[in-house]
């Protein structure tokens, strides 16, 4: 999504003027519109700024006239997506509105060399924040930052999810403080950081489907499957920031491996990677074979409805789960009982988590979300098998509404949104 584009010079784009442009949501910028440059500039620049503006070539005299009077930089965030292989910088305005994004091309082994991915996330922070008219990154009420992988909330550390097993950690935080020039004992006031499925449940809960629901669990379905649990209004990140992982919750004691190190973890059944897998290792010219037997009820409607397959394309690029989801809504055995299979995995998790926190609502957010009722279908059945109490027999599942802005959003509602505000690690 293109909202604006200056391939050719370095004209400047005010906030007001992005806002206005937010039928795509984003302002994808270019790294030609940096000024060259300016040999007088180090000379104007304050000690504690020297790095950033050295490392950006920019001159902060610059940003005063260029600035947009109507726009809030201290009431806005920068929003910071980091994963395995790719960056994805934006700016959040206090009401949730991404007014300026912009996701790298991917970029294999990015944290092999964690330094040269610093340099690479400082290049796009500088474009993003020139979009706005904005050269402080400190200008902005603070830094959420959403990590793709496991974080440690007390020690700033985090592990980034990949296809392998679990990489080596890296001091994050640190890495943050110094690049943004945050004072260590200012790093908790400035900078928040979340994994990516507690921030898309910050996101819905703040500004998405589950807004009013003080008591919501909020799945992001995409090749991982990441939780968040929101209760009586705040969302619950736990002492290490790993609260809500229902991923890796085991729903089978004989089911596959899985990559954390445990067995029949939902994540290893229903992620969409296992969903490929299994669908592939069965052949799309086999019979179904029977799983799991299937809730009372139970039925399966091949002709379902598309859904968000565009968002859904642009969270899952690389996997073919979207390409058995047609195939299952085209009525192909295999395929269908690959999505029965996932979705009564995903319901029969669902049951145990509202049967234990009594919640209000469940969304389903991710690519998976958006793959309508060849999924929906079976997660429906499997939850209504496992659900027995009756105050766990009427929550709603639902799904997300914010689409691919919900990490961004989430990594910022921390530091704009009253009532969603992660606990801090004791
Ligand atoms: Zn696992």
């Amino acid at each position: 999504m293109i909202a604006q584009r200056n391939p050719t010079g370095p004209a400047r784009t005010g906030a007001s003027e992005a806002a206005r442009n937010r039928a795509d949501d984003v302002v994808d910028v270019d790294p030609l519109l940096l000024p060259a440059d300016d040999p007088d500039a180090t000379a104007r620049m304050s000690p504690e700024d020297y790095d950033w503006y050295t490392a950006a070539g920019l001159d902060k005299n610059d940003e005063a006239e260029l600035r947009d009077e109507h726009f809030q930089a201290e009431h806005s965030a920068l929003a910071l997506v980091l994963r395995a292989d790719q960056l994805e910088v934006a700016v959040v305005a206090g009401h949730g509105e991404v007014i300026a994004r912009q996701v790298s091309a991917r970029i294999d082994g990015l944290w092999d060399d964690p330094a040269a991915a610093m340099g690479e996330l400082r290049e796009r922070v500088a474009e993003v924040l020139h979009a706005i008219d904005v050269i402080d990154p400190l200008r902005l009420a603070g830094i959420g930052v959403a990590v793709d992988g496991q974080v440690n909330a007390r020690t700033g550390d985090v592990s980034f999810t990949t296809a392998d097993q679990p990489e080596l950690p890296i001091a994050l935080r640190d890495m943050l403080n110094e690049e943004f020039a945050v004072a260590a004992d200012q790093s908790a006031e400035r900078i928040r950081l979340l994994s990516t499925g507690a921030a898309v449940g910050a996101a819905e809960h703040w500004r998405g489907a589950a807004v009013g629901r003080p008591n919501a669990l909020i799945l992001q379905l995409d090749d991982t499957i990441e939780g968040a649990l929101v209760l009586d209004g705040e969302l619950l990140t736990g002492p290490t920031g790993n609260a809500g992982r229902i991923g890796h919750i085991s729903v089978d004691p004989y089911g596959p491996e899985c990559r954390c190190g445990g067995r029949g973890c939902l994540q290893a059944i229903a992620g969409g990677a296992a969903i490929v897998d299994w669908a592939i290792g069965h052949g799309s010219a086999r019979k179904p074979t029977a799983h799991r037997s299937p809730g009372p009820g139970a039925t399966v409607r091949p002709a379902a409805a598309a859904g968000a397959g565009g968002a859904a394309r642009e969270l899952l690029p690389h996997a073919d789960v979207l390409g058995v989801a047609a195939a299952a809504r085209r009525g192909d055995p295999v395929a269908l009982a690959t999505f029965r299979r996932a979705g009564e995995a995903i319901g029969q998790a669902l049951a145990g988590a509202v049967t234990l926190l009594d919640l209000d609502v469940v969304v389903l957010a991710g690519a998976l979300a958006g793959v309508g009722p060849v999924l929906f279908d079976p997660i429906a059945d499997g939850y209504e098998c496992y659900a027995a109490l009756p105050y766990a027999s009427g929550p709603r599942i639902i799904p997300a509404v914010l689409g691919a802005d919900a990490a961004s959003i989430g990594a910022a509602a921390g530091l704009l949104a009253r009532g969603c505000v992660p606990q801090r690690p004791s």
